[in-house]
């Protein structure tokens, strides 16, 4: 079976680089044993080398946007999203990731600097109004989770112009407006 590194949606394409994560979201298609986004596999059979990421991506410039997303939390291989992103802004694309803003955690110091080298926009899951909520509905397995997410998504724009965070309406004791006023 061929893996599938790239995939397209609507004008974006989608990288997929990792199905690894510190968090298990109860609501997350990847917990409950579903691989499968609009009809793309996501399995992932082996990690994919920065060269076979750029291999997949054919002229970045021809969609609106190319995001680090997938079933996994791409952050987690910092260096291969960085070359890849690098490589994509090189050719005149615009990328975007997706995160669980726990990159600084993990990586333990400020990546920021960094990825607003080479990245256009981040998406940040906030998910929750408070860290009880986050715990029930993220499920992480750092310790500091919550607080590091936070600052993370205040420090973000010093470094990239355009951040945004989600949240999943209609989880159980999610405020959406309290995760707005946040
Ligand atoms: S961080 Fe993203 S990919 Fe990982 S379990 Fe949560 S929703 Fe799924």
């Amino acid at each position: 079976m061929a893996q599938q590194i790239s995939y397209q949606i609507d004008n974006n394409l989608y990288l997929s680089i990792t199905d690894r994560c510190t968090l298990e979201c109860v609501f997350c298609p990847k917990t409950l044993g579903d691989m499968t986004v609009k009809g793309y596999d996501l399995t992932i059979i082996h990690r994919p080398t920065e060269e076979e990421v750029i291999a997949s991506i054919d002229d970045p410039t021809q969609y609106e946007e190319v995001v680090f997303c997938g079933y996994g939390e791409p952050t987690l291989r910092l260096n291969v999203l960085l070359e890849v992103a690098r490589h994509i802004k090189q050719q005149g694309g615009r990328v975007r990731v997706n995160t669980d803003g726990l990159c600084n955690l993990v990586h333990k110091h400020n990546t920021l600097p960094e990825l607003g080298e080479c990245v256009d926009s981040l998406s940040i899951s906030l998910n929750a109004q408070n860290q009880e909520i986050y715990d029930l509905h993220c499920r992480p397995n750092l310790p500091g989770s919550y607080e590091a997410m936070l600052d993370f998504t205040r420090e973000a724009p010093s470094y990239i112009a355009d951040v945004t965070v989600s949240a999943v309406d209609g989880l159980e004791g999610l405020d959406i407006p309290a995760c707005k006023a946040i």
